[in-house]
Parts: C-alpha cells; structure tokens; sequence
C-alpha cells in the first residue's frame, strides 16, 4: 500500500468554531493527500462551566459534520481554581492538557506529524517528548503573524507600553504602520498576566519545524517576504511559513443543501446593489449603535442586507456564550423594518455568509475584520468598510486598508458610537464613487488571483506540496 496512506497526522486545536472549522479545512487538504487524520481538543473542565457550555455543542456538531475525520475529545485535567477572566482560562486549560496530549500520542501508533493552533504553544513540549515534528497552523492573516512574532524583540529592545502610546506609529517588518491603539487589546500591556503570556506564546512559536497560514502570498506579499527573510524575528531563525490558502469554511446549510431565505431575497435584488452588514460569529453592538447604523443604511438609499445580534452581554465574561435572539422592534428605530421593506432585510443572528458574500447581488460588505470574513470577501471580490470590534480585528483593518486596499475604514469604530453619517458616507463612497469603483477593480484581482493560488500547480497549492515533502523528510 502507499505509505502514506498508513500515517496519521495529529491536529490539536483549542475549543470553539472560530479555531476548529479552519482545523478541519486544514484537515480536508490532509485527506486528499492519503494521510488519515485526528483532531485533538482540550476538554474544559466543569469547573469552568462558562467556557464548556459554549464550545461543547459546536465541537459535536463539526465532528458529526466530518465522519472522515477522527475527533479526539482529551480528558479534562484538573482545574480546581479557575481564573476569573474567560480567555486565561482557556489559556490554562490548553496547558493543563499538555501532559494529557503526551499520554494521548503515546497511546497511538506514531503520527507523521503534529499541527498545532496557534494557542497550543506548549504542545510543542509533547511533540518533541515522542520525537514527531511539530508544526503551526496560524488562522489569522500573515501580516498578524508578522507583527505578533516580532513582538517580543520590539519589548525586549523598547522601553514602555503599547497603551501609553495612543495612535502613535509602530514600524514593524512587512506590514503598513499600525497605530498602537489598534494592537489587539491583551497586548497592549505585556505586564499584564495576559499580555505577558501571549508573548511567550509568540516568542515560542518559531521553534516549530514550520508555519502553515491561512493566506495567499500575493495578498500579504510583503508580510510573507519578511517573515521568510527572518526580518520579523531578528535574534533568531525563523522556520519556512507556508501560505496554503485561502481555505474557506464550507456554512453548514449549504454543506446540508439548505437554503437561507437571505438568498431568495437576494436573488431577487438587482446585480451588485446589497450591502451587507454583519460582525463575525461574535461582533454585536449596542443598541443605540444599532439604531445609527439603521438611520445610516436607510439614509443612504441603497439596498442591504443586515445581521442583527442582540446587544452584547454587560458582564465581558459572558461574551462568548450563546445569545438570545434580538428583540428587532425594541432595537430597531421606529417603522425602520416598515420603510425599508422594499430594499433592506434584517435576519436574525445569523446568515450564511460565504454564500451571501458570493451572490451576484452583493456589493460590499460592513465587516468586522475577521480573518475568514476577509478571506471570504476577498475571494468572493467584495469590497470591505471595515468596523473592527475584538481580536487582532483592527490589525486587521490596517492590513486590509493600507496595505491589501480592498477596503475603507468606518471612522469612529475606536469610540463609543459610528454615527449614522459616517455609516451613509462610507456606503456611498463605496458604491457610487470612483474611488469605490477602484476598489471593485482591486477586489476583482484579489478574487483571481486567490482562484489561482488554490489551482493545480497554484502558489498555494505548491506551499502545501512542499510542506508535505517537509513532513516526509523527518521520518
Ligand atoms: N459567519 C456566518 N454567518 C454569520 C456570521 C459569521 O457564516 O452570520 C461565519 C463567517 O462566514 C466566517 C466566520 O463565521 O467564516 C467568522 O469568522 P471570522 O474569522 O470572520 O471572525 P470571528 O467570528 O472568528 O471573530
């Protein structure tokens, strides 16, 4: 039989859709290369009970979606005293779960490999205790990549704080300057507990034999050049980064063959008139921000398409939990549903995005500069107004603006409210004006040249053939 086809490669992720579906797209390229696959993760202890409820359902749900891929669910380890802060203690979880990877890849026949999501850093500890090369698959962009790594050399080498420094500049390697102030918020102190822990995270992850990221070079092409050229991490080497994408999450109605009633509606709507309005799996704002951007979609005149959350829970910790749907005639200006019957459809929570990004029908997209929402814009050719909310999403927004331009900024996302002006003047730039049409002519490249990327012989279809013949090597 083909070698191959007896080896296993090891995927270890943190819980939570947003880390896994990338996982099992990632685990997709491995199946159609011969390799079998399992998909370790961390199980939350019930001591943190917040953290289990939210990602337990969508864990099973993914699994049960992908009956070729092997789910491992690892025991939970012992947690007595959870952190009171929901993201350390996923942190501490997925170390705690170290040595119950170890006991867990012991108990298998050797795999070829072991990938690793970017918050698995100590798992490189157990990689090397059973001798398998250990690699990263890092699911935001190659710019992010680029300025997180070299993190730890800027703080080693500068004195003071990301926070004290408001909008002020950072000139790091292959990347457009980033105002401090869009730094992902846990970075900006690295005395913090938090801060300081990412940046272990980041200076550990060049020991790995290898970086998979989910991207195509001729969108990030300056990133990837200096995170090849070692620029990004002077004191060190820096291991090859692989761009293998942009590997898209398949929604799950479509993966069913259902269809949302947002695609009917859209197929009625006119070529290129929709914008649509939505914040991630997570993004939800206030309900007064919800009535501005109500008050600046209907004032533009144009069409949309608009996902409504419920406003975001006051406690932070409870942030990722499962919401109740929005209460749309409490939220939503008086008669607005009303008025814009004709043009504009609200949906609930939650709609199909890849697919709504990819009807003929839409035009551009208020995003909130997620790294797949990026991916999936670009690669569907739609231009981006950009309203980071969380995460690295305002690194983001930098990349997306300044350096790929396939979008603009909606001005005053770092302050309490986006007024509806801004919303109006940002949908209208984009669909009625030269500049916007440039922009369609950006996106329309993007879209190509992503198509290419992916292709037979294709630059990422190339990066991951090379990563396999890596792979093979260390046998
Ligand atoms: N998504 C969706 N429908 C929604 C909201 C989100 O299908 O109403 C999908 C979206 O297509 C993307 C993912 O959820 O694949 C969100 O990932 P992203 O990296 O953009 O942001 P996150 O939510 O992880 O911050």
């Amino acid at each position: 039989p083909n070698s191959k086809q007896s080896q296993t490669v090891g995927l270890h992720t943190i819980l939570g859709a947003g880390h896994l579906a990338p996982m099992v797209e990632l685990a997709k390229l491995f199946l159609g290369r011969g390799f079998a696959v399992i998909i370790a993760v961390p199980t939350p202890p019930a001591s943190t009970a917040d953290v289990a409820a939210s990602s337990a359902p969508a864990v099973a749900r993914i699994a049960a979606a992908n009956p070729s891929i092997s789910f491992h669910n690892l025991p939970p380890p012992d947690y007595p005293e959870p952190d009171p802060d929901g993201f350390q203690q996923l942190l501490d979880v997925i170390r705690l779960t170290v040595p119950i990877l170890l006991t867990f890849l012991r108990s298998l026949p050797p795999v070829a490999a072991v990938v690793l999501d970017l918050f698995c850093v100590d798992a490189l500890d157990a990689a090397a205790a059973v001798g398998v090369p250990a690699y990263f698959y890092f699911t935001s962009s190659a710019g992010v990549l680029a300025a997180f790594l070299h993190l730890p050399h800027y703080f080693a080498t500068t004195e003071g704080d990301l926070k004290d420094m408001g909008k002020a500049l950072l000139h790091f390697p292959g990347v457009p300057p980033i105002p401090a102030s869009d730094m992902p918020h846990n970075v900006l102190d690295c005395a913090d507990v938090i801060g300081a822990s990412l940046v272990y995270h980041y200076r550990r992850m060049p020991e790995a034999r290898g970086m998979l990221i989910n991207t195509y070079e001729w969108l990030e092409a300056k990133a990837v050049t200096a995170l090849g050229d070692g620029a990004c991490v002077p004191d060190r080497p820096t291991p090859p980064v692989y761009c293998i994408g942009p590997l898209i999450v398949k929604g799950e109605d479509a993966a069913k063959g259902e269809r949302h009633a947002c695609l009917a509606w859209l197929d009625a709507q006119p070529e290129r008139s929709v914008v649509f309005v939505s914040f991630g799996s997570m993004g939800a704002v206030s309900a007064e921000q919800l009535k501005e951007i109500a008050r600046g979609l209907e004032n533009s005149g144009h069409r949309f398409l608009w996902v409504v959350r419920s406003p975001p829970p006051e406690d932070p910790a409870k942030f990722s939990l499962p919401r109740s749907e929005p209460d749309l005639g409490a939220l939503l200006p008086e008669k607005f549903l009303e008025r814009t019957r004709e043009r504009g459809m609200v949906v609930m929570s939650w709609a199909p995005q890849v697919e709504v990004l990819r009807h003929a029908a839409t035009a551009a997209f208020v995003t909130h500069c997620g790294w797949n929402s990026i991916l999936e814009a670009a690669t569907a050719g739609v231009p981006m107004l950009c309203w980071p909310q969380y995460a690295e999403q305002r690194l983001n927004k930098v990349l997306v603006v300044d350096g790929m331009q396939l979008g603009v900024v909606m001005d005053g996302y770092d302050e309490e409210l986006v007024k509806a002006e801004e919303v109006e003047k940002k949908v209208r730039l984009v669909m009625d004006s030269d500049e916007g049409k440039k922009l369609r002519g950006r996106l329309a490249m993007a879209k190509e040249m992503a198509a290419e990327a992916l292709a037979d012989g294709g630059p990422s279809c190339t990066a991951f053939s090379d990563f396999v013949d890596d792979l093979q090597r260390c046998k």
